[in-house]
């Protein structure tokens, strides 16, 4: 019985970063839903110091409640779009 699951714990992303910090996961990197720029690793220092530097004035004061739906708003500018359906041409003539 081994439900202690030992694996390297640097380098992993957390799920609060995405409340904390407006970061998602991205295979190895990490994106920034605010301005969608993918950072290098997965390391909370990184990415706390790129909120901290360019978006801390603009997010600080929601409360969390708001934060969690600006998460979900932001992340649906990313959400994959379908192939059929983008930019449908009419053919108006
Ligand atoms: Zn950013």
């Amino acid at each position: 019985m081994s439900d202690r699951k030992k694996r390297r714990s640097d380098g992993s992303f957390k799920p609060e970063w995405e409340i904390l910090y407006f970061f998602i996961s991205e295979q190895e990197n990490s994106r920034c839903l605010v301005c969608s720029r993918v950072i290098a690793g997965q390391r909370k220092f990184t990415i706390e110091r790129h909120y901290n530097t360019l978006h801390k004035g603009e997010f600080d004061d929601l409360t969390e409640e708001e934060r969690k739906q600006k998460v979900v708003a932001l992340k649906s500018n990313f959400a994959p779009q379908s192939e059929d359906g983008l930019e449908e041409v009419s053919c108006a003539s």
